[in-house]
């Protein structure tokens, strides 16, 4: 069974932005005209909340079989997840593969999710 993806949580400093650990980009907020716009490195596999993803890499793609789905389909696919993208990205295995989970504290409870992994 090859190595799931690595899960690093953010809960108390869970507003920190988060760069990729492999080239060091900073993947949202680095904008300060538009803070919630990504910049993608090579590296980023995805960033998700609780309710969509917000960026897909075609490498994510390719490794979770989600090609030439349509974004309904792709919906139904990590809604069948109990735990929805959050438990659906938690199955990605690709090598080396980190995922920062970030929690807003209660009642909030609201989610990012960002994953990365080496390229060769
Ligand atoms: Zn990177």
């Amino acid at each position: 069974m090859p190595q799931l993806i690595q899960r690093t949580e953010l809960k108390t400093f869970y507003y920190t932005p988060v760069h990729c650990p492999f080239c060091g980009v900073r993947v949202m907020g680095a904008d300060p005209v538009d803070e919630t716009r990504i910049t993608a490195c090579p590296h980023t596999l995805f960033i998700a909340h609780d309710t969509a993803f917000e960026y897909r890499s075609a490498r994510l793609d390719n490794h979770l079989a989600l090609d030439g789905m349509s974004e309904q389909q792709v919906e139904a696919r990590w809604q069948d997840d109990a735990r929805g993208i959050d438990g659906f990205t938690d199955t990605i295995s690709l090598p080396d593969a980190i995922k920062v989970a970030a929690y807003a504290p209660a009642p909030s409870a609201y989610g990012s999710y960002y994953g990365f992994a080496p390229i060769e």
